[in-house]
């Protein structure tokens, strides 16, 4: 294998360039991605990055690296096509062939069908960010249309720099999608203690130039209106291509895809969940890493077992760090171990962890689930919950 282009040049597409030469790749790889510039990381743009307005520290290499590690990027360049008879990626006009492919084309905003939503601004790209912190310079009146991590890591940084802001999420709790009742409720009284409205169970039927419209025509006063409802996979180039999609860029536990000289990593891409085989896709660094961590390495090395890694995420609401070890389904059990730490069960055995300011029970919890058998309801019983003593 000779040439290795990566679509996307984000966080997964340039892992995959620094795993593939850290493996030993000696042949061509190319990063083509549609953002101008060097690859940058998204998680500050909701954090540091919104107070400081420092974009310096956001690359995720500099520029002599793309030359010392002779990696191509072609930056500022989206792929149009894809020949796979041909193994072609056609993008600005060039041609650049290939004996590998990998799709690290990440997601873009969920755009529901609400009337006037073209006035709402999204929070995606280092592009959104920068103009957001712009917003943000005078005194603001904000709704935010989504209660997830991003759009609650807005909203405590606009209301601690004394913005009014509400926020309206249509799930009855807060990161409903991925935390426990138990968590979802102290973070709404972080949020409501910081002043911040929280509406929950109300969806947004319109935006208006005076802010926002409920379901139930009740309307919220705002100048400034923020989506953070969710993502969609940038997955376009892969249907086009005839690839198989399924919530993304459909792979198996190898992370091929249904044409084996095509890889797809990170935010795009479905994945047998190694845990209950389900199909998942993941939004997360650890995920578009260890993904791309992967690929590399059976490139290089040639296949071996199936990807397995544990996923965890983490999301700084001031100054508390969220972070969640493992993955729990919507039915999982939860047990409160205090009001800063709760196990998830499934089926009687742990499948997530999820703490607040709590580094070293995450770090425990990693390791637990990340051993051959997560520990039952039973055995957790047994030590006094100390996962600790069984992570030993
Ligand atoms: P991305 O990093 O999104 O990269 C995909 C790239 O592909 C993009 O640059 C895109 O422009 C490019 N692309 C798409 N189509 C084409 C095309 N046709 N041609 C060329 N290029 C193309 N995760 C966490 O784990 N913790 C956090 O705290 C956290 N905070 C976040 C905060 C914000 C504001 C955002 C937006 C995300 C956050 N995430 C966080 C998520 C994390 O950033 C993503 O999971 C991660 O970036 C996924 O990596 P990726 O390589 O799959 O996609």
């Amino acid at each position: 294998m000779q040439r290795i282009v990566i679509i996307g040049a984000g966080q997964g597409g340039l892992q995959a360039a620094m795993s593939l030469r850290q493996e030993g790749f000696t042949g061509a790889i190319t990063l083509i991605g549609a953002e101008s510039g060097l690859p940058y990381q998204r998680p500050p743009l909701s954090k540091a990055y919104l107070k400081d307005g420092d974009g310096s520290r956001l690359d995720l290499r500099p520029a002599a690296f793309f030359e010392k590690s002779e990696v191509t990027l072609v930056s500022g360049v989206r792929a149009e096509r894809i020949d796979r008879e041909g193994r072609e990626v056609h993008a600005g006009g060039r041609v650049f062939s290939y004996d590998h492919l990998i799709f690290a084309t990440g997601t873009r905003n969920l755009r529901p069908p609400i009337p006037g939503l073209e006035r709402a601004l999204d929070l995606r790209t280092l592009e959104d960010a920068a103009r957001l912190r712009g917003e943000l310079e005078r005194p603001r009146r904000i709704a935010i249309i989504g209660g997830g991590f991003i759009g609650l890591e807005f909203a405590a940084v606009a209301r601690a720099a004394g913005h009014e802001v509400t926020v309206a999420e249509a799930a009855p709790r807060l990161m409903a999608r991925v935390l426990s009742p138990e968590l979802s409720a102290r973070f709404l009284s972080l949020h409501e203690g910081m002043g911040t409205c929280v509406l929950l169970g109300r969806p947004v039927s319109a935006v208006t130039d005076e802010g926002i419209i409920l379901a139930d025509g009740s309307g919220i006063a705002a100048d400034l209106v923020i989506l953070a409802a969710g993502v969609v996979p940038n997955t376009e180039l892969a249907v086009e291509a005839g690839l198989e999609i399924a919530n993304g860029v459909a792979v198996d536990g190898q992370l091929l895809t249904s044409d084996p000289s095509i890889s797809a990593l990170g935010d795009c891409a479905s994945f047998p969940d190694p845990v209950t085989g389900a199909r998942i896709r993941l939004e997360s660094v650890q995920a578009a890493t260890d993904h791309a961590r992967y690929i590399a390495r059976r490139l290089v090395k040639g296949a071996g077992a199936p990807y397995a890694a544990v996923p965890w995420f983490w999301s700084d609401q001031t100054d508390w760090k969220l972070q969640i070890a493992g993955l729990a389904g919507p039915g999982d059990e939860s047990l409160a171990l205090g009001p800063d730490a709760v196990l998830r069960l499934r089926d009687g055995v742990l499948s997530a962890v999820e703490t607040v300011n709590d580094a070293k029970t995450h770090m425990q919890a990693r390791k637990l689930l990340g051993g051959p058998n997560p520990p039952s309801r039973a055995e957790l019983e047994a030590c006094g919950f100390d996962l600790a003593a069984l992570a030993k």
